[in-house]
Formats: structure tokens, sequence, C-alpha cells
């Protein structure tokens, strides 16, 4: 039978891990679940397929995690990042139940490897997967077949009947032919719309079009405009994000971790106008990754460019591309495109700034700093005098956006004021209700996996009645 005419419990719109975390769910409880990914199956996945962990709490070291990481620690961190910007009965549940998350996983075929030490310092708060995400959903795909949870590719949803705040059924393009399917309940688990230009450049203007997208083309941001357009009430702003500065020459859409580059608290990080624009010494590396995105967005034309010379080179996780190198400052100036005799001045200003005498130590805010510059570097900073000189270029890599719909602790999608009776969302489309702004490693897939679950349960027990 054509899945366009079998009778379906549940709906999810989506193939990451938030919809397939629902969908679980849902089939475990004895619903009948269609996932329809708008992906083609090479592709499934989304971002998901990209990650590498999640933020658990635990009272005590686990067989990949080490110490502990209690729920008021984890809430305190969150609340920090995200300067309050959080409902924090939704963030509470979130972390609380993140800590049932490894072993609900691991049952579901998601293995996981021991902790990690090195730069990333992540060993206490998250469990990595086991071959990354891909190997994640691929464990989350053959569990929900298992379970005889329907898929289909190349399905993206492109219209909801939904009347008083009831779903009843949802319009795709499925390989090119639109179809209708009815169902007695929706999970919304479509991601943001991070990869719809359109949508980036109205919040963020012109200068949105440089930007790199550092994930699923997919992500477009369908049902997120379908739900909004409905009256379904919005959290978070449209330019929200998580944003990290990425090599200028990874690709468009898609490129995943490794085009990231960690030399910038090493460096100096000019724009175009071969100005540097911000204190590259501010702190650790994994507690500013996230706020360069923005930096380097709000410059002329989104591109920067970050210097360092021979000393810095071993100090990061090598690059994926070449960086481009020079025997003088004036010499990488023009590899980079640059003003050559203003890349000079600034870097004559900023080595003649590097008064601090103290040892240099990455592995703590040794205080070199510079003096009198606007802005200085506050720690780290050495001058950059020992060729060959090198430079990277930077952009804007948007990881995903936060705009999304407001949930209920059920994972309801909320609309006049009240839980839908039928409508449900997780994951990115509703990750801006914990996440107003700012962002915490690996928090991400935890929502998702939280959330996924809630809105399976209520879904299936809806379903049921
Ligand atoms: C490079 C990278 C690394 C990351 N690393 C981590 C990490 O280590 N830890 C962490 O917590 N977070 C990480 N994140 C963030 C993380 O990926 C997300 O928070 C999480 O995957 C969101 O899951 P999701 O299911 O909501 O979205 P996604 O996994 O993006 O899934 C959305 C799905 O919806 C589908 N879709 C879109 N529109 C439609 C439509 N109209 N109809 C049907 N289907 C549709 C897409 O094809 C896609 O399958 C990373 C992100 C990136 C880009």
């Amino acid at each position: 039978m054509d899945a366009a005419d079998r009778p379906y419990d549940v709906l999810v719109a989506g193939g990451g891990n938030a919809a397939l975390t629902a969908a679980i769910t849902a089939a475990e409880r004895g619903a009948k679940v269609l996932v329809a990914e708008a992906a083609p199956k090479a592709m499934r996945g989304g971002n998901s397929r990209h990650t590498r962990n999640l933020r658990t709490a635990h009272e005590a070291p686990t067989d990949v995690l080490t110490e502990s990481y209690l729920v008021e620690e984890y809430l305190d961190d969150l609340i920090r990042v995200t300067g309050g910007k959080t409902n924090e009965h939704l963030a509470r549940i979130t972390i609380e139940e993140s800590a049932q998350m490894p072993a609900w996983m691991h049952e579901r075929g998601v293995r996981f490897q021991r902790a990690l030490g090195g730069t990333l310092s992540l060993g206490r708060t998250n469990p990595f997967f086991l071959g990354g995400g891909k190997a994640l959903m691929n464990a989350y795909y053959r569990t929900a077949e298992r379970l005889g949870v329907d898929v289909i590719y190349d399905a993206e949803v492109t219209g909801l009947e939904i009347e008083d705040g009831h779903f009843t059924a949802a319009r795709l393009r499925h390989r090119g032919f639109e179809t209708r399917i009815e169902a007695r309940a929706f999970i919304a688990a479509a991601g943001g719309f991070q990869a719809n230009l359109d949508w980036m450049e109205e919040a963020w203007g012109p200068g949105a079009r440089n930007f790199i997208i550092r994930g699923t083309p997919y992500a477009k941001g369908t049902v997120l405009r379908l739900l909004l357009d409905e009256g379904f009430e919005a959290v978070s702003e449209a330019d929200q994000c998580h944003a990290i500065a990425l090599d200028a020459r990874g690709p468009k859409f898609d490129g995943g971790i490794s085009t990231r580059l960690d030399a910038v608290p090493f460096s100096i990080v000019v724009n175009r106008e071969a100005e540097r624009f911000y204190d590259e010494g501010e702190d650790f590396w994994p507690k500013r990754y996230a706020i360069w995105g923005r930096l380097v967005a709000k410059q002329p034309d989104q591109i920067a460019y970050a210097i360092i010379d021979a000393k810095a080179e071993d100090l990061f996780l090598p690059p994926l591309y070449p960086p481009m190198r020079a025997e003088t400052i004036e010499g990488l100036a023009e590899a980079l495109g640059l003003d050559p005799a203003k890349l000079r001045a600034t870097v004559d200003a900023y080595n003649a700034a590097c008064m601090a005498d103290g040892p240099f130590d990455t592995t703590i805010h040794d205080g070199r700093a510079t003096s009198g510059l606007t802005p200085d570097k506050t720690n780290w900073a050495r001058p950059i005098n020992r060729p060959p000189f090198i430079g990277f270029p930077l952009r804007p890599g948007i990881t995903f956006t936060y705009l999304g719909v407001k949930v209920t602790e059920d994972a309801a999608a909320v609309i006049g004021g009240k839980p839908a009776s039928n409508i449900y969302a997780a994951g990115e489309i509703m990750a801006g209700n914990v996440l107003g702004q700012g962002y915490l490693a690996g928090i991400g897939m935890t929502i998702g996996s939280v959330f996924g679950r809630r809105a399976g349960q209520g879904a299936a027990r809806h379903a049921g009645n």
C-alpha cells in the first residue's frame, strides 16, 4: 500500500535527532508512525549527523563521564551563557531528564566512547557518540525500522491543515509530487531556518548572503514558518543563533566540523580594513568560539583574517585548508587581499603594545596583555615578528537559528496561550524556549532528545485516546 493511503497515528516532519527520538518513542507506545524527511536518504539526519556529543547531568562518574555534573551547576551554566534568556521551568526539565538520556540512547543502539581529555575539556559534561552523529542517526533509523516506523525521504512538508489549533493533515512534496497525509497527531522536528538565505537576509540584512551554513541545506524553516503563520507563539528572535568563525574557503553548506578554525586566541584578527575589532585573548577558546561568528558577521563584507607568525602555528588544531604564508607582513597582506601598509601599521602597533613579560602559557589566563590598544588583547599577546607570517580568512559559520515555536513541558506547541491538542515540537524548531541566546556545548542534542521523547509520548497518548 502506498504510504499516502495508510492511516497514521503520528506524522513526524524531520529526519534528525529530535524527529527520530520522537518517532521511536511514539512507536514504542504502539503508535503507527510516519517520518517525512526532506533530504534524500544519503543526506538524512540533518544537522544531527554532524554532532559529536550531548551535555548530560550526572551525580557520579559513569563509564563515559568523569566526576559529577549536578543539575544545579548545569542550570547555572545555562543561565550564565543565555544571560537569563531561558524558560527556567523548561530548562530544569531538560537538564534533569538529560541524566536519563545516555542509557535511553544506548538501549536504542547508540554507542558512546570513553571520556576524552584534551583541549575541548568536555570529559566531565558531555558523553561523545562512538562514530559521531552519523553513527547515532544510523542507529536510530535501524531502531525505528525495527519498530515498524515508516520513513519517506525526499519528502518535504509544505503545508499544514490546522483548524482551531487542531492538526488534521499535511501536504508534502515527495520526489517532486504533491501528496496529502492525514494523521492523528503531528510532530514538528524540522530544524531551524539557517539554510534559508532569504529568511536569514530578513533577519540580518544583505550581509547574510556571505554567511556559511555549517550543516544541512534542508533546514529551510518551512515548517516553522507554517506554524508561525498559523498563529503559533514564537520564542527567541530571528537573528539569534549559534555562529562561529569558520575558514572562509569552506563549502557554503554542510562543511560540518572540519572547517572550524581555532587560531584566534593566538592571533590578531583584522577586518577588511586591516583593523582589529575585538579582544582575541578574552578567554579560553571553548568559552569564546561561539561569539566570533557574530563578531565577523558585523564586519564589512562579513570577512575577517586571523594573522599569526611561525611561533603560533602548532598551538591549535591543524586547519583543513593550508593557510596563506609569506616572509613579510606586506607579502601576507597581498596574499589575503589586504592593504599592505595598513596591515603593517596594525601589526606594528600591536607589537609595540605587547609590553607584558610574564611567561606565555596557553593553559592558563597568562595575563600577557597589550597596553594602550583599542581594543587590547588581554591574554596570550606576543609580538608577531617571526616569519613566515601566516593568515586565514574567516567567515561567520551559522550552526542553527533559535527563533522557534513556544512549547509546554509536554512539548505541545502553544497557540492563543494554550497548548495545541495534537501538535508538538522538538529540537531546533523549539530550542529557543531554552536557549534565548548564547550556547552551552552539547545542549542542542540534549534539548532535541528530551523534547523529542516528550513529543513522542504526547503524540502517542493523543493518538491512543
Ligand atoms: C557542524 C555541527 C556540529 C554540531 N555539533 C553538535 C554537538 O556535538 N552537540 C550538540 O548538542 N549539538 C551540535 N550541533 C547542533 C545540533 O546539530 C542540533 O542542535 C541538533 O542536531 C538539532 O536536531 P534537530 O533534529 O532539531 O535538527 P536536524 O538534525 O537539523 O534535523 C532537521 C531535519 O528536518 C528535515 N527537514 C527540514 N525541513 C523539512 C520539511 N519541511 N519537511 C520534512 N523534513 C524537513 C531536515 O532534512 C533534517 O533532517 C552541531 C551542529 C552542526 C551544524
